[in-house]
């Protein structure tokens, strides 16, 4: 049985579901995706994700299940977690998180007693909701200090991370965000950790594509334990991973089933294992060169356009743009420019005033953009359209006329298979 000899597709069982999913699809590919976070899969990662491996239950790790005929999801597994290892060089991969916020509880549960201090960057600075939002079970069951960004120049302030960290001495130390955009200095988080006998913990969801191909430092050398996502930068499918030390493997794995999961997804550990190969080749690594090319190309067409960059520009795939000079709020920029066809996100930025809804910024990434193709040259106009749409807000000529400019664009690039 395989998707091609079903009898009825989906079309003639579910035509309505259907209808939606070529709607997205065209949506995909007439918009400008910025959304930092977000990126177009390979053929190969669509094809395991729509495979029969969805019908198999594998509750347990390979050569110990809790089900039989496991013989064959064993293998894939066993090959995710082989490649994940050799990818990132790790001594311990768990591949069944469900995603980025499964691993980092998975973590939390494996390493820290309930009630205990976990310290980690704040939301507002560039943090994830699974850093001891308030509002997330991270915040509701542990006791989390929250470490920030420089007012004056953006950059994470390890000074702070020094003085909390003596002050309040966590079991962890978590470093690693989802809207910064500058190099993590893990080193300098080692040094803290080892000073007040704290793990140190990456979450390195947003970067893990730059770090497999060496275009970010890579964590693992220095963390007692990573987690992942691995459809950011790292272009799988949606879900995440963790590395360890040997030493901590009994621990994560048990924490991750049965501590905090039931049956893996084996069709998702399939689709991981073919973006961990896909990883390992030249082409990636070119392209997350260009990815961090095409940022930097984003950054400076902004500024010249007299936009405020939180630290001044980028070093990696995103870039937060502060828009407290320009009389506008990061919800209302997000909606005018999906008007144009250019998708982004509100942020807040450090320092934040307003709420997390109406926030005073807006996170732009280049990993999705990268992958149809675009380059500096694209980059550079889309400075531009971004700056028009916004300054010249409530003049509709303006607006037609970056739209049409988003549409040559997609169609000039289109989302290739493959
Ligand atoms: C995206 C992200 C996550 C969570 O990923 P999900 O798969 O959406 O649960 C965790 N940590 C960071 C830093 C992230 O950016």
């Amino acid at each position: 049985m395989t998707l091609n000899c079903r009898k009825k597709g989906l079309k003639e069982i579910d035509p309505e579901i259907s209808n939606l999913i070529y709607s997205e699809e065209e949506r995909q590919n007439n918009t400008l995706e910025l959304i930092a976070s977000e990126n177009y899969v390979s053929k190969g990662v669509l094809e395991a994700l729509g495979s029969v491996l969805t019908n198999k239950y594998a509750e347990g790790y390979p050569q110990r299940r809790y089900y039989g005929g496991c013989e064959i999801v064993d293998q894939i597994e066993n090959i995710a977690i082989e490649r994940a290892k050799g990818l990132f060089k790790a001594e311990h991969a768990n591949v069944q998180p469900h995603s980025g916020t499964q691993a980092n509880i998975a973590v939390y549960f494996a390493l820290v007693p309930i009630g205990e201090t976990i310290m980690a960057m704040k939301l507002t600075d560039g943090g994830h909701l699974t850093h001891g939002s308030e509002v997330n079970i991270s915040g509701k069951y542990w006791n989390f200090v929250h470490y920030g960004v420089r007012k004056d120049s953006g950059l994470i302030d390890y000074d702070q991370i020094r003085d909390l960290a003596k002050k309040f001495h966590p079991k962890i130390i978590v470093a690693g965000a989802t809207a910064y955009p500058r190099i993590i200095d893990f080193a300098h988080f080692r040094e803290i950790c080892n000073e007040v006998g704290a793990l140190l913990m990456v979450d390195m969801a947003h970067i893990a594509g730059l770090v497999a191909a060496g275009e970010h430092p890579s964590p693992i050398p220095l963390a007692d334990v990573v987690t992942s996502t691995t459809h950011k930068t790292l272009r799988g499918p949606r879900s995440g991973f963790i590395l360890c030390s040997s030493s901590l493997k009994k621990e994560i794995d048990r924490s991750v089933f049965p501590g905090t999961q039931g049956g893996p997804l084996m069709h998702v550990i399939a689709a991981k294992a073919v973006c961990f190969k896909e990883a390992m080749g030249q082409e990636f690594k070119d392209y997350q060169k260009h990815v961090i090319m095409n940022a930097k190309a984003l950054a400076a067409g902004l500024l010249e356009e007299g936009f405020h960059l939180v630290s001044g520009g980028t070093d990696n795939h995103l870039i937060l743009v502060d828009l407290s000079n320009m009389g506008i709020s990061g919800k209302e920029a997000q909606i005018l420019l999906e008007s144009a066809g250019i998708t982004v996100n509100k942020n807040t930025i450090p320092g934040e005033t307003r709420s997390p809804f109406i926030a005073s910024g807006i996170r732009l990434g280049t990993p999705a953009l990268t992958t149809r193709g675009m380059r500096e040259k694209e980059m550079a106009l889309i400075a531009k359209l971004i700056s028009k749409i916004l300054k010249e807000r409530g003049k509709g000529n303006s607006l037609e006329a970056a739209k049409r400019e988003v549409q040559d664009l997609t169609i000039r690039f289109p989302i290739k298979d493959r």
